[in-house]
């Protein structure tokens, strides 16, 4: 059986249901092709079942690619108030958790029912359960499935990346950009926690569950935010959030006391210069038992001036090679992707193959924790989906 349309949209996650709901409402006879049995499985998941579907304060700055003018673009012609727009448009009630962060007040089911819902009113056909097993080219991209075969002059590649395979990631938009000989920067694990190296594993990770507020740097990208341990490293938003910027065999620098200044009880001349004195300083900055721990492998060798300043260093830059990363069993999202030298930043459209688009994850745009990526999937979404 052949299916024809003005566009094929393949993957039915944030940024192509995006497009198909712009392209649909222009006039344009569009079709979703999901190999899963249904659409947004990851919309689901986001944001601890919440999704964070924008952020606030949503900028260039916060999105990483090889080219970080790329996503200007269309970041400015779909903004966070263009998406918030819809969703009270819908009566999705939502908050503000932190930091410009808008999560639904009930669930994320919410945001995925206002894109079906959305692509119905624009008349989108979607066909679940669809696994294309060849990509063609002629006069315009035929598409073949085991009993159908979709051809249209246009095709949207919104295929994702390749965190949580479980639930349906797979390297389809790559391999189909190495088809059509679009570079691809290589795809690596972001926003996931990080593997310490035995020896550190043995030293803190025993601690599991503690968290702190730290500063952490990585190429001098800082993010100020939780840290956690866990049982086989250290993850928590600000872990996470580095994690996009580090490359084996970088350090990290952990400020374990941001704004503080543990030995300045020692100041005053009065003050014994014990441990003792410094562990009860340590623990009113950091939980008690990751500041017992780390002043008994890092206390100060004598108690003199330039001892102490050592110290106060090493507290503020507490240095760290992890041994790796969680992969993207773990990881929230694919940094790397088709490279954007390939692509129009207006459109999403390759300058080498007119008609075929890449949106989304899939693209070589990653944007930090806090609602960025959903917000690139929905931006990148309408430019490619307005431009069909
Ligand atoms: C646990 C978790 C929590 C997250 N929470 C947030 C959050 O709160 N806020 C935020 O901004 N971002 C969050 N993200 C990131 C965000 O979910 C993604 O960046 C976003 O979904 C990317 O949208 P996309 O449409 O490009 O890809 P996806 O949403 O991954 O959609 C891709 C779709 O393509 C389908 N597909 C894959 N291969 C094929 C194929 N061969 N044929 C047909 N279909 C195919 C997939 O099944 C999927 O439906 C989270 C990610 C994870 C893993």
């Amino acid at each position: 059986m052949i299916h024809r349309f003005d566009a094929l949209i393949l993957g039915g996650g944030a940024a192509g249901l995006m497009c198909a709901i712009e392209a649909g409402k222009r006039g344009r006879r569009v079709a979703v092709l999901e190999h899963a049995d249904r659409l947004g499985k990851k919309i689901l998941i986001s944001g601890g079942g919440r999704c964070n579907f924008t952020n606030l304060y949503c900028q260039p700055e916060n999105f990483l690619s090889s080219n970080p003018h790329f996503a200007k673009s269309a970041l400015a012609r779909y903004t966070p108030a263009d998406f918030i727009a819809l969703v009270d448009k819908h009566r999705i009630p939502y908050h503000e958790k932190t930091l410009g962060q808008l999560f639904c007040d009930r669930s994320a089911r919410d945001v995925l029912a206002m894109l079906e819902e959305e692509c119905r009113a624009a008349g989108v056909s979607i066909f679940l359960n669809t696994k294309i097993q060849e990509v063609a080219r002629d006069a315009e991209f035929v598409l073949r499935a085991a009993n159908a075969e979709f051809r249209a002059p246009a095709l949207v590649v919104a295929t994702g990346g390749l965190s949580i395979p479980k639930i349906g990631a797979t390297s389809f938009g790559y391999e189909l950009a190495r088809q059509f000989d679009l570079k691809i920067r290589e795809p690596r694990p972001g926003l996931v926690p990080l593997v310490l190296e035995a020896e550190d594993r043995s030293r803190y990770c025993d601690l599991t569950g503690v968290s702190a507020e730290v500063i952490a740097d990585c190429g001098g990208q800082q993010f100020r935010e939780k840290m956690l341990i866990t049982h086989r490293g250290l993850s928590g938003p600000a872990m996470l959030q580095i994690s996009s910027y580090w490359k084996k065999p970088q350090q990290i620098q952990i400020d374990l006391a941001p704004g503080a200044v543990p030995t300045a009880v020692f100041n005053d001349p009065q003050t014994p210069r014990t441990l003792t004195t410094l562990r009860s300083e340590f623990r009113k900055i950091l939980p008690a038992r990751f500041a017992d721990r780390w002043l008994e492998l890092h206390a100060p060798a004598l108690w003199t001036n330039p001892a102490l300043a050592h110290f106060e260093q090493q507290a503020h830059g507490w240095s760290i090679t992890p041994a790796g990363t969680e992969g993207f069993e773990k990881a929230e999202v694919t940094c790397g992707g088709v490279d954007t030298d390939e692509l129009s930043a207006k459109t999403m459209e390759s300058r080498k193959v007119p008609g075929l688009f890449f949106i989304g994850e899939v693209v070589d745009v990653t944007g930090q924790l806090g609602g960025f990526n959903f917000q690139w999937a929905w931006a990148s979404g309408a430019a490619a989906g307005r431009a069909l």
